[in-house]
């Protein structure tokens, strides 16, 4: 209990009721500093060791816990795992804000209550949390963050929610490495896996350092070598089968450094992670007009060439004009030309890919819709993008003889583009036996390397003068 000692000086002249007043008012004033002075000190113990919103641990307390642990345990006892929700962007916009926030404070609580006295869960914001988890319990961890249901939430009662993370693991080792340390390794392997890898969950291993290391390298490397044009486009034939006819093809790129040849599986995740698949984009464009403005000048007609664009350029200022202004500094006519980009069903996309796509459109260029069946991409979106071409992903064709939902799935696309009244081809046709199938199926235009693979400008202008390939027999 603490006591007040008051001194007050009252003015003279003062009755005596007065002064009864002026006291209680005094009182009552100091009685509330107190309370509050308290009430900031509770708060302010409490801001330090849990997080407001959801009232579990936050980063402050796990490093405590962990210190106090290690006076009991070795270090390489545990793990350290950081997720990331994966749906819960999904859960905010389709159930509201409220609901989010429900959702993400039961799933808090039942993280916390899942793990053992000597593990610690903490949030570090948003939907991102820590764990510091026994590696022994390691598997039905990761198990269980496959998909952790949450149900009885107020504004959602007869609803369930599956939660599913991102992870990315550090074990730890008897090593002095700081927790901190070990944390900012776990958020680099599941930003990693998020981002670049798209696996659900990843290690912080000799390995991803490794590829971390080679993520910096391609990112350094890249402005040097758009400048000395070591970026160049390969070109690979489209095909139709009944006839052999050359209708097409594609501009995919090569990065030639050090007189090696590297694939865009290497360095086009890392471009596009670091905003800079533009420039890489638009080099290639820059090359393909140019190397049909050979053609042409050799007497040549090449038939349509497509370029692939990823989608972030979209956010590119004006990109249209500068796709549009490339290719006439090249003196190209725009219906040589198409553009091939993948679904999306992220709604600040969706506007902007159909304007985007308007645009180039009505300035005669076609469009196609890249990988198509692998995203998210409802009917609508295909009807209101107003595409010219659908690309039937190659992992339904080399899942054609094996299985038989894959068949199914390449008849539907088939029909929905004749319905839609647009073209299809199929992507990484490998052999005549796959080339016969799509054939049977409706769909008589192939890309694979059943007819060739992408090949430099001058290989792919002897296909050109030869007018492509034989028939499929
Ligand atoms: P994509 O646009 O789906 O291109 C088709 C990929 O499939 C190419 O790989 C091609 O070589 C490969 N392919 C074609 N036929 C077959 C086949 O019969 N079997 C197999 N297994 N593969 C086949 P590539 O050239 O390595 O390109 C990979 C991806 O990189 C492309 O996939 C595209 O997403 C991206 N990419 C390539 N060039 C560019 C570019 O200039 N800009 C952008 N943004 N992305 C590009
Ligand atoms: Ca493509
Ligand atoms: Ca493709």
């Amino acid at each position: 209990m603490e006591y007040v000692h008051a001194y007050i000086e009252f003015p003279e002249g003062i009755t005596k009721d007065e002064l009864k007043l002026d006291i209680y008012d005094f009182l009552a004033d100091q009685m509330f500093l107190l309370v509050s002075r308290q009430n900031c000190r509770i708060m302010l113990d409490y801001a330090e060791n849990y997080d407001i919103q959801t009232s579990v641990p936050n980063v402050g307390y796990l490093y405590k816990f962990y210190a106090q642990q290690m006076t009991k345990a070795a270090p390489d006892k545990y793990c350290v795992i950081f997720s990331n929700l994966r749906n819960f962007k999904y859960i905010n916009e389709t159930g509201g804000t409220r609901t989010g926030d429900e959702v993400l404070i039961k799933f808090a609580h039942s993280l916390v209550s899942y793990v053992d006295d000597d593990e610690c869960v903490c949030r570090m914001g948003g939907d991102n949390f820590v764990m510091l988890i026994k590696q022994k319990n390691l598997d039905k961890f990761i198990e269980k963050l496959e998909c952790w249901e949450i149900t009885g939430i107020n504004s959602a009662p007869d609803k369930t929610f599956d939660i599913t993370a991102w992870m990315g693991i550090t074990r730890l080792t008897t090593d002095d490495v700081p927790i901190r340390v070990r944390i900012e390794q776990s958020s680099i392997a599941c930003s990693f896996g998020k981002h670049q890898l798209k696996k659900r969950v990843v290690f912080y291993d000799e390995q991803l350092a490794g590829m971390l290391r080679r993520s910096r390298e391609i990112t350094a490397l890249f402005h040097p070598a758009v400048t000395k044009h070591e970026f160049t486009p390969f070109f690979q034939p489209k095909v139709n089968m009944l006839t052999g006819e050359l209708i097409g093809m594609e501009a995919l790129c090569r990065w030639k450094h050090d007189g090696k040849y590297i694939f865009p599986d290497q360095f086009i995740p890392i471009l596009d992670q670091q905003g800079l698949t533009h420039e890489l984009d638009m080099a290639i464009l820059n090359e393909t007009c140019r190397a049909i403005k050979k053609w042409l000048d050799m007497g040549l007609n090449p038939p349509r060439v497509s370029f692939n664009i990823s989608r972030k350029n979209l956010f590119i200022p004006h990109i249209e004009e500068i796709i549009l202004d490339i290719i006439k500094s090249n003196n190209v006519s725009t219906d040589r030309l198409e553009i091939e980009i993948t679904e999306t069903a992220k709604e600040d996309e969706i506007d902007r890919l159909i304007s985007f796509l308007a645009t180039l459109k009505k300035n005669g260029l076609q469009i196609a819709i890249d990988d198509f069946g692998t995203g998210y991409s409802s009917l609508s979106l295909i009807h209101n993008i107003n595409a010219d071409i659908i690309k039937i992903d190659k992992s339904f064709i080399s899942a054609l003889d094996s299985n038989s939902k894959s068949s199914v799935l390449v008849k539907t696309i088939i029909q929905i583009a004749d319905r839609l009244d647009m073209d299809v081809i199929a992507e990484g046709v490998e052999t005549a036996d796959e080339g016969k199938a799509l054939i049977d199926m409706g769909c008589i235009n192939a890309q694979g390397y059943y007819y060739s693979k992408p090949v430099d400008f001058d290989s792919i202008t002897e296909i050109i003068k030869n007018n492509g390939f034989s028939p499929i027999l």
